[in-house]
């Protein structure tokens, strides 16, 4: 393509369309990675993925949804047990906090039902934008926004979806560009990709799906193409 083609290109609907397609093939099975049954489990999972791996998680939920599967019984648990069985995740004191007050307002301010919307969501602690996005789209099917983790945030800066560093204006970037119905599988897609090809160290540029029409690939000197 010439530059002013390819500037067209970049700015146009096709490209996002092209890379969810691509990605979409490269991908085919892209999805939550936290197990849950329901709502109530996917929320308090997510909370508890902060800084931690999705894998460690699912370790550690299947025993405290096992003692406490409810968030009546969750409000009840000693904050000590809590601790305990979600000690190898991380920052776990915090975590414990956050979870068990997390069910109480769910019981007395929204009759047990997890909310449905980024607002009333993020009044829970723990929750901000992010965890609100997993769960309003993984849960509910709704997609108010986009997921931004480290991985779309770094590969959406390659991709040239957009050039700022704050996670909410990359949402709102992500946002415009990205069809609405696709908001939801977009960052499975792109947190897969980034497992797989575009690590934050070392990406496997010559091997990845997107090379054909990835502008941080074409800024590459060709030395570097290959490796
Ligand atoms: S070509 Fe490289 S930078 Fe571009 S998406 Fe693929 S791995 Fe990431």
């Amino acid at each position: 393509m010439k530059k002013a083609e390819l500037k067209n290109y970049y700015q146009g609907l096709k490209y996002p369309k092209d890379i969810l397609n691509i990605l979409s093939d490269a991908f085919p099975d892209a999805k939550c990675a936290l197990i849950h049954n329901n709502p109530f489990e996917l929320l308090i999972s997510t909370i508890l993925s902060a800084q931690c791996t999705d894998t460690q998680v699912n370790k550690v939920t299947p025993i405290l949804f096992k003692h406490y599967p409810t968030p009546s019984h969750l409000m009840l648990a000693p904050l000590s047990k809590i601790e305990e069985i979600i000690h190898s995740t991380g920052f776990y004191k915090n975590k414990a906090k956050n979870i068990k007050e997390c069910a109480r307002l769910i019981v007395e301010n929204f009759d047990e039902e997890i909310p449905r919307s980024i607002k009333l969501l993020t009044t829970l602690p723990g929750v901000g934008r992010k965890t609100a996005n997993v769960v309003l789209s993984n849960a509910f099917n709704i997609n108010e926004g986009i997921v931004v983790d480290t991985h779309v945030k770094r590969i959406s800066k390659r991709l040239s979806l957009t050039t700022v560093d704050d996670v909410e204006k990359i949402e709102s970037d992500l946002m415009k560009k990205i069809p609405k119905k696709s908001w939801g599988i977009f960052s499975h897609l792109l947190i897969n990709h980034g497992r797989t090809y575009c690590k934050s160290q070392k990406p496997k540029c010559s091997i990845c799906p997107l090379n054909s029409i990835c502008p941080y690939y074409f800024s590459l000197p060709t030395i570097k193409k290959d490796e």
